[in-house]
C-alpha cells in the first residue's frame, strides 16, 4: 500500500499520514489536497523518514484528494525549511507556509479579469466618480483592488463599468515577464570594481556554495559590481534573488536595474496586489522570473533554478523578523545558498559585526571596495558638542549647523538633516498638571503628529486626535510638546531659512512607491534645498548636489542600551554621512552630540572604522555576546497580567542548571505592555558550545500553559524590548 506523510499548515495538527489512491503520482515536495474531517486542507508531501510521527494502521488512512498543478518543493528548499524550523525553534509548518506565498497560485494559472479606464468622459459626473477617475489614471486591476486604490466603493466602480468609463481586460495569469538582458548596457567599471566583478562572475559560473562579504564604502558602486554577478546568472539561465531591507529602497533599485538590464525585475513584497502575487509566485516556481527583488519573505520561495543570492544593505536590522517565525533573513540567505550550492553576496558599507567576524576568520571571502567611484572623496566629518555649542532656547540645531545650512542654501547646494524619530514630538504633557499622554495598550508615550493632528502609538497603531484640553485637569490649550521629531525639525528649518524648500521624508510622508519616486525626482532636479528625514533617507540615495549632512542627535540610538546600540549608531551615522559629497563637490558632515568622547562618536569623527570594529569586538568578547557567545530570549505574554507573570515564573523556576548557559530573569520586559499584552522576558546567554535550541525545546516542552498565554522563543534576538 502506498502511504504519504503530509506536512499540513497548522502547527497544532503537524504531521498526518494519508493513503495515495491508485493512479495518483506523488513525490516528496508535492503539494496536495487532503481530507480533514469534513474539510479539505493543503499539505506538502514530506520525506517520511525525516518526520517521525505515530504510525497509523493502513486501514485507518484516508485517501489524498488531488495533487495541485505546481512543481514539488525541491529538496534543497525542504532541507532549508527543516533547518530554519530547528534553528529558530519554530513549527515546521509555519516555516513551510512561507514557501507557498499565494494559495490562489496553487490552483494553476488561467485568467483573471481586470479593469482600466476607457478614456471616455462621463455624461454624469459625481464627486466620487471624479475622484475615482483621478486616482485610477494608468491603473489596471480587479474591481476590489481598484476600489482600494481609489478609496471608493466597489458599487461606484461597477456603475462606471456600466456607464462605459471602465472596461474589462482579460489577463493571463501566466503571461511572461519581459526578459532581462545580461548585455543590455554593460557598465564602465573602475579597476577595483572590475576585479571584484570578475570574482562574482567566476563564482556564479562555478555553481558552488561561496559566501562573500562585499565590503565597500558608501558611493563605491557595490550595486554595479554585484550586477555583474547577476548578469552572469542571467547568461547561464539561472535565477537571482536580491533581498532589500525595505520597500522604500526598491524604487531607486528598480531604476538602476532597468538601466543595466533593460527591464525591471520581478517584485515580491507584502503589499503586492493579490493578482501580482499570484503571477510572481508562479513565475518564480516555473523559472520564468529571472531576477526577483524582494523583502525577506522572498527568501523561502520555491525558485526553480536559483543561481545567486544577494543581500543588499546586509547590516540592516529589518532583515530580522520579530513576529511569527523569528528568523534573520541575512543568516538564512547564507544557509539557503549552502543547500542550493550557489554563491551568496552580503553587500554593505557598514557590515554587521557578526559578518565582519566571519570574514576575518575566513568563513566568508571579503571583497573590499575602499574608494568612492569616479574619484569622489569621502566627506569631512566633525562633531558639534551640544554642551558647548548650544542651540537657541526651544530649538534643536546648533548655530554652526545653522550657518552651514545657510551657506548651502546660498550656494544652491542641498542639505540633509537626519533624526531617527517620526512625528513632531516624542512626548506631550500638560503644562498645568503634568499629565503625560500614554498608550493604553503599550508601555509607550503617544507621539504627536502635527501633519495629521493626532497622537499616535508607534507600537500598536493606537491614535487619538490632539485634544483641545487636558483630559486630566480639563485646562484648555495647556499641552506642551517635549523633544523633537522630524516634523519639528522641518518647522525649525522653515523658520530659520525662510524660502528654503524643505522635504520631510518619513514613512508617514513617503508611504507609496509613487511618493518615493516623486521625492527622488524632486531632489535630483534640485527642487529641494533641505531634506529632513528618518532612517529612510540614510541609504540608497545618490544626490550629487547634496553636500551637507547634519545628524541632529547622534546620542539617540545609544540610549536604548541594548547589545547592538553602539553598532547601530555607527552604522546609521556612517550611512547617512555617506549621502554627502557623492558628486564632484566635497561633502561635510556635522554630528550633534552630548557625548563627543564616546568611542562610537570618536570613531565616526575620525573616520576610523577599524578602531570602532576592534573596540566593539573586544566588548562583545568580554560580554560573551555574539559572535563569541549566543543569546536567546523567551518572551511570555498574556492579556492577563497575573497569568503572564505566573507562566514566566513557572518557566524561570525550572530553568536548567548548565555550566555553559546563563539564564537571566524572568523580569517584566522593558515594553511591559505591548498591544494589550503583558510581557515578561527571560534571557539566555550561552557559550558557543551549548546546544541552545535543544535546551530550550526540552525546557519549554514540559509545560502546558493556559490558552491565553503565548511563549515565544527568539534565537539570536535583535530586539531587547
Ligand atoms: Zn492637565
Ligand atoms: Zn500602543
Amino acid at each position: 500500500m502506498n502511504r504519504a506523510r503530509l506536512l499540513v499548515f497548522n502547527a497544532a495538527l503537524g504531521v498526518l499520514d494519508y493513503r495515495v489512491p491508485e493512479g495518483m503520482a506523488i513525490e516528496p515536495g508535492s503539494v496536495v489536497v487532503a481530507p480533514l474531517g469534513p474539510r479539505q486542507i493543503v499539505g506538502v508531501v514530506w520525506d517520511a523518514e525525516r518526520l517521525p510521527t505515530k504510525e497509523v494502521p493502513d486501514s485507518k488512512l484516508r485517501p489524498l484528494i488531488e495533487v495541485l498543478p505546481v512543481p514539488p518543493l525541491p529538496a534543497p528548499l525542504r532541507r532549508l525549511i527543516e533547518w530554519a524550523a530547528d534553528y529558530y525553534v519554530a513549527p515546521l509548518s509555519s516555516v513551510a507556509r512561507m514557501a507557498l506565498g499565494s494559495s490562489a497560485a496553487l490552483r494553476g494559472g488561467g485568467t483573471t479579469t481586470e479593469y482600466r479606464l476607457t478614456g471616455e468622459e462621463p455624461k454624469r459626473m459625481t464627486p466620487q466618480r471624479a475622484a475615482a477617475m483621478d486616482a485610477l489614471h494608468g491603473e489596471q486591476a480587479t474591481i476590489r483592488e481598484l476600489a482600494e486604490i481609489a478609496s471608493v466603493s466597489e458599487g461606484v466602480l461597477r456603475g462606471m463599468v456600466g456607464a462605459g468609463l471602465l472596461e474589462p481586460v482579460v489577463v493571463d495569469i501566466d503571461r511572461p515577464y519581459p526578459r532581462a538582458r545580461a548585455d543590455f548596457a554593460a557598465p564602465r567599471l573602475s579597476e577595483d570594481q572590475q576585479a571584484a566583478a570578475d570574482i562574482f562572475v567566476a563564482a556564479v559560473e562555478a555553481k558552488k556554495f561561496a559566501p562573500f562579504l562585499l565590503d565597500g564604502v558608501t558611493g563605491s558602486g557595490k550595486t554595479e559590481v554585484y550586477f555583474e554577478g547577476v548578469a552572469a546568472a542571467l547568461a547561464e539561465g539561472r535565477q537571482v534573488l536580491v533581498l532589500l531591507p525595505e520597500i522604500a529602497l526598491t524604487e531607486n533599485f528598480l531604476r538602476r536595474f532597468e538601466a543595466r538590464f533593460g527591464v525591471t525585475p520581478v517584485l515580491w513584497h507584502s503589499s503586492l496586489k493579490a493578482s501580482e502575487r499570484r503571477r510572481a509566485w508562479r513565475a518564480i516556481v516555473s523559472g520564468d522570473a529571472q531576477v526577483v527583488v524582494g523583502a525577506r519573505s522572498a527568501l523561502f520561495m520555491p525558485y526553480a533554478r536559483l543561481g545567486l543570492i544577494v543581500v543588499d544593505e546586509a547590516h540592516e536590522t529589518s532583515f530580522k523578523q520579530d513576529d511569527g517565525v523569528r528568523y534573520n533573513a541575512r543568516d538564512v540567505a547564507v544557509i539557503r545558498a549552502r543547500f542550493e550550492g550557489i554563491p551568496v553576496i552580503l553587500a554593505s558599507a557598514t557590515p554587521a559585526l557578526e559578518s565582519m567576524h566571519l570574514a576575518d576568520t575566513g568563513v566568508y571571502q571579503r571583497i573590499a571596495l575602499p574608494d568612492r567611484f569616479g574619484g569622489a572623496r569621502l566627506p569631512d566629518i566633525s562633531v558639534v558638542d551640544l554642551r558647548e555649542e548650544q542651540p537657541e532656547r526651544g530649538r534643536w540645531l546648533a548655530p554652526r549647523l545653522v550657518e552651514e545650512l545657510k551657506a548651502r542654501l546660498e550656494r544652491g547646494e542641498q542639505s540633509l538633516l537626519f533624526l531617527n524619530r517620526r512625528g513632531y514630538a516624542p512626548l506631550t504633557l500638560c503644562r498645568h498638571c503634568g499629565y503625560r499622554f500614554q498608550c493604553p495598550n503599550c508601555t509607550a508615550w503617544l507621539v504627536e503628529h502635527r501633519l495629521s493632528r493626532r497622537l499616535a502609538c508607534h507600537h500598536c497603531g493606537h491614535e487619538v486626535p490632539v485634544p483641545e484640553a487636558c483630559p486630566e485637569c480639563g485646562t484648555p490649550d495647556c499641552l506642551v510638546a517635549c523633544g523633537p521629531g522630524v516634523e519639528r525639525i522641518a518647522d525649525e528649518v522653515a523658520e530659520l531659512l525662510p524660502g528654503a524648500r524643505v522635504a520631510l521624508v518619513t514613512s508617514d510622508t513617503l508611504n507609496s512607491p509613487e511618493k518615493i519616486g516623486e521625492f527622488v525626482a524632486a531632489a535630483e532636479n534640485r527642487l529641494i534645498d533641505v531634506i529632513v528625514g528618518t532612517q529612510l533617507v540614510t541609504k540608497g540615495y545618490h544626490f550629487p548636489e547634496l553636500t551637507l549632512v547634519g545628524v541632529v542627535d547622534a546620542d539617540l540610538g545609544l540610549e536604548g542600551g541594548d547589545l547592538r546600540a553602539a553598532e547601530r549608531t555607527y552604522q546609521q551615522v556612517a550611512q547617512v554621512a555617506g549621502r554627502a559629497g557623492r558628486g564632484e563637490k566635497p561633502g561635510e558632515v556635522l554630528i550633534q552630540t552630548r557625548h563627543p568622547t564616546a568611542p562610537v562618536i570618536d570613531a565616526l569623527a575620525k573616520g576610523d572604522r577599524d578602531a570602532f570594529y576592534a573596540a566593539e569586538t573586544e566588548a562583545r568578547r568580554d560580554a560573551g555576546a555574539p559572535p563569541f557567545g549566543r543569546w536567546a530570549a523567551i518572551i511570555v505574554s498574556s492579556e492577563d497580567e497575573a497569568e503572564a507573570r505566573d507562566a514566566a515564573r513557572a518557566i524561570g523556576g525550572t530553568a536548567p542548571n548548565l555550566p555553559d548557559v546563563l539564564i537571566l530573569g524572568p523580569a517584566p520586559a522593558p515594553m511591559a505592555l505591548l498591544r494589550g499584552r503583558y510581557r515578561y522576558r527571560l534571557l539566555i546567554n550561552a557559550r558557543r558550545s551549548a546546544e541552545v535550541q535543544k535546551i530550550v525545546r526540552e525546557w519549554l516542552g514540559r509545560f502546558d500553559f493556559p490558552q491565553g498565554v503565548r511563549v515565544n522563543v527568539d534565537i539570536d534576538p535583535y530586539s531587547f524590548v
